[in-house]
């Protein structure tokens, strides 16, 4: 499990830079660099709605990766012990990306 600090605060699963949706996925098939990789679980907040969800808000997480390229990556597992996820402002998963990628 990764240590994980967000910046995107427009997240609905966003809580003080923690993440409460348990486990994310990180997008990014063929990502050669950090700007190519983005995370797929970002769903914007809305009004109040998913309140539910940031109940649980953990500095630990779960990280599905696709991004193949990365060194932290294996099996499409995130083994790395600290992932930054980039995204402040953004109001789509296109808009995240995942800072901690190295390229192989
Ligand atoms: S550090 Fe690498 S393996 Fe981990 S989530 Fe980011 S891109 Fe994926």
């Amino acid at each position: 499990m990764a240590e994980l600090k967000c910046k995107a605060e427009c997240c609905t699963y966003n809580k003080d830079e923690c993440c409460c949706k348990g486990d994310i996925m990180v997008g990014g098939k063929h990502a050669c660099n950090s700007d190519d990789t983005c995370c797929e679980s970002f769903a914007e907040r809305r009004g109040d709605s998913y309140s539910s969800a940031m109940e649980h808000p953990s500095r630990t997480i779960s990280i599905d990766c696709e991004a193949a390229q990365c060194k932290y990556n294996t099996d499409y597992k995130c083994y790395a012990d600290h992932v930054d996820i980039h995204g402040a402002g953004a109001n789509d998963s296109r808009e995240t990306a995942c800072a901690t990628f190295v390229e192989r």
